[in-house]
Order: C-alpha cells, then sequence, then structure tokens
C-alpha cells in the first residue's frame, strides 16, 4: 500500500473577504448540512488502497460550520481508509470562528494541528483586507488552542498590503511563539479580478505596495522571522525545527493525495483530477460526475511537475531523482543553469539544484526557465 494525504474543502465562511478568490460561500445551515452529506458519500465512493499519512480540512473557514460535521467527516474519514495512528490531521480556522468548547470538541476528535487565519497584527491591515476579526483575536485563539492541548499550531500571515510595522511584527511574532505557535506561513497578497480589492485598487481606492517594496518586505519577514527562530523551509513557509507541514510536503515531494469537496483537486496513480468548483452542480451531481476535469500525467508532465514542485523547497531539485525519471537538467539546461548561478540565482549543492533563499520572490521566473 502506498501513503497518501487527504485534502477536505469546506467550503463556507461568515463573510467573503475582500481579497479571496477561493471557492468560499456564505450559506446556510440547510446547505451545509446537504453539503457535509454529499461530502460524505463522495468519501465512502472513493478507492480506499492508500495508506493515509496527513488529514487537511481546508477552506473556506472550516472552523465557521457546525463541528459536528467535521467530526463525522473525520470519523467518515477514519472508517473507510487505514489512517496511520501518528497521522497529521489539520483544520483550518479564524481567530475569531473558535471558542474553547469547539477546540476541545476538535481536539477530542483527533485534529492535532490547527492552522488560524491571522494575516496581520495590524487592525489597520485587517480592515483593509475585509477581515472581520482583529488583531488581539489572534493572540485569545493560539492561548485558547495551546490551553486546549494543541501543540502543532500554525498562523497564515499576508504581506504586501500594506507597509508592515516592523516592530509591531517582531513584537507579536514573539509573543506568539511565547504562547506557542509552531509554524508560519507567509503570503504575498495576490490581486484577483472579481475581488472587492481588486475593483477598489482599479477604481484608485487603494494603492498596494509597488513590486519593489513587497520584495522588501518578504526578505525583510524572511529575515525576521530566521531571526526568530523560525528556519524557512519552503517559499512561504517557516516553522520550528521538526513542526514542517507533513501535508504540504507531501505536494511539494510529488506525493499522491485524495481531494474531496467542491473545486479540490486529488494525484493518484499518476491521474491528476479536479471537482467541480460550483456548488450547485457539486450538490446535485451524481457521486461519479463530481469531477470536472482529469489527465493522466505522462512522463514530461511528471518532470516538470516535480523541476516546479522541488524548488519551491530550501531543499531543492533532487538531481539524482530527476535523473531516474529520465531528465538530465544539467546537461538539458546547460547555458541556462550556468547564467542563473554567474547571477547568483540558484547553485548547484550536494546534488540538489536549489534557488538560492533571497531570490525566492523571484521564483517563478527563475522556474520558468528551468522547465
Ligand atoms: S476566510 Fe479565507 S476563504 Fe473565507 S473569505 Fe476570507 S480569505 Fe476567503
Amino acid at each position: 500500500m502506498t501513503n497518501a494525504g487527504v485534502y477536505v474543502h469546506v467550503p463556507f465562511c461568515s463573510s467573503k473577504c475582500k481579497y479571496c478568490s477561493f471557492a468560499s460561500f456564505v450559506q446556510n445551515r440547510d446547505v451545509q448540512n446537504k453539503y457535509f452529506q454529499k461530502l460524505n458519500q463522495e468519501i465512502l465512493s472513493s478507492t480506499a488502497n492508500k495508506h493515509i499519512k496527513t488529514i487537511f480540512f481546508g477552506g473556506g473557514t472550516p472552523s465557521a460550520v457546525r463541528a459536528d460535521l467535521l467530526v463525522q467527516t473525520l470519523k467518515t474519514i477514519r472508517t473507510h481508509f487505514d489512517v496511520s495512528n501518528d497521522a497529521e490531521i489539520t483544520l483550518e480556522a479564524n481567530p475569531n470562528s473558535v471558542d474553547k468548547h469547539k477546540l476541545n470538541i476538535y481536539k477530542q476528535a483527533g485534529f492535532n494541528r490547527i492552522s488560524y487565519g491571522v494575516q496581520s497584527f495590524e487592525d489597520e491591515t485587517l480592515k483593509l483586507l475585509g477581515r472581520t476579526h482583529f488583531a488581539s483575536d489572534a493572540f485569545c485563539a493560539v492561548e485558547m488552542a495551546k490551553s486546549v492541548g494543541f501543540d502543532n499550531i500554525s498562523i497564515d500571515l499576508i504581506i504586501g498590503a500594506r507597509q508592515l510595522n516592523k516592530e509591531v511584527f517582531e513584537k507579536s511574532i514573539l509573543k506568539m511563539k511565547h504562547l506557542g505557535i509552531t509554524h508560519i506561513s507567509v503570503y504575498i497578497l495576490m490581486l484577483e479580478e472579481g475581488t472587492r480589492l481588486f475593483d477598489e485598487v482599479k477604481c484608485g481606492k487603494l494603492t498596494p505596495l509597488s513590486e519593489e517594496e513587497v520584495t522588501k518586505e518578504y526578505l525583510y519577514v524572511q529575515n525576521a522571522l530566521e531571526n526568530l527562530g523560525f528556519w524557512q523551509y519552503e517559499i512561504s513557509n517557516f516553522a520550528l525545527k521538526g513542526k514542517e507541514c507533513r501535508h504540504n510536503q507531501n505536494y511539494w515531494d510529488s506525493g499522491e493525495y485524495y481531494g474531496f469537496g467542491l473545486s479540490s483537486h486529488s494525484y493518484l496513480d499518476e491521474i491528476r483530477a479536479e471537482n467541480t468548483s460550483f456548488l450547485d452542480d457539486y450538490l446535485r451531481f451524481p457521486i461519479q460526475n463530481l469531477v470536472a476535469f482529469k489527465e493522466e500525467l505522462g512522463k514530461n508532465e511528471k518532470i516538470t511537475e516535480k523541476i516546479m514542485l522541488s524548488l519551491r523547497t530550501v531543499r531543492g531539485l533532487n538531481l539524482k531523482e530527476l535523473e531516474n525519471m529520465g531528465h538530465d537538467i544539467l546537461k538539458e539546461k546547460e547555458t541556462i543553469i550556468k547564467a542563473l548561478e554567474e547571477n547568483n540565482m540558484i547553485k548547484v549543492e550536494n546534488g540538489f539544484l536549489k534557488i538560492e533563499k533571497d531570490k525566492f520572490v523571484v521564483s517563478n521566473q527563475i522556474i520558468l526557465e528551468l522547465i
């Protein structure tokens, strides 16, 4: 039996953030109940021939729905699949949609990792992003999670909306560390067409940071977090040693994973599939028609994926593994690699090709040259 991860998409939120382009909706309990009914059917109809090492409930905001719906779905996964005793089981939550009672239920059910959408330590930035919580809520949420026994707590942050207050940032990270966080994800704000933030920028109501300013902020955050004890292991991810996210690591290692729920992706037995992203279709289609897109990855696609995903990590691309897949990148891209090395963009070290950490911010351009 090979190993795999399970991703469960919970597409409900209590309100829509201004920058959000994810499949997430504000819906009533009736729709939520129907959704979870379908989700459980979908899980039970899948071929359970993999050993599950990680489970991730993402969204949306899983903590915005009734706790018993999440607990039941986790039970379904555990009954249907062979789940490892030491599986990492993550739940995404917003700081203002949890309380001690809920967190206790999650913990008792078997969730052992909480990932909070904190986004900023400054109320003005949170308001600008259309978040409904305050910076202080995040500290309370972490404290509560710790008090009910979670020892693996992650926070998500967004940079690029407005200039960071460095003093507030560093003090807040230190306080969070003291309260018990073990992991931090830092994302650069993306302005997606169709979002309220995109419209606000377009009509001049808001001016986000320039590319140059964002690069400076990213480099600052990278340094600050490393100085505060969180080592960077991927473009957007920092952790205390041993607390790296195993679920995401599986994606970057080109591992297999099931995806359940609206717009979820799966990669199993060399087939990549994507569920419909229309909620109505998800609710009314028979289970066998939920997949909207499916493709079998050939040799070249697998090589491209491996290069793209591995280069996101600090460890980099394992050249021997790539060679075993039939691609000698050092030979095929000799001139490009030499030029990138001369410009201190990448390095080849101990059998791995890596992007220099201070060039992660332009990794997309570098990766494009190498595939
Ligand atoms: S909480 Fe997350 S998923 Fe929900 S609207 Fe905000 S950004 Fe989107």
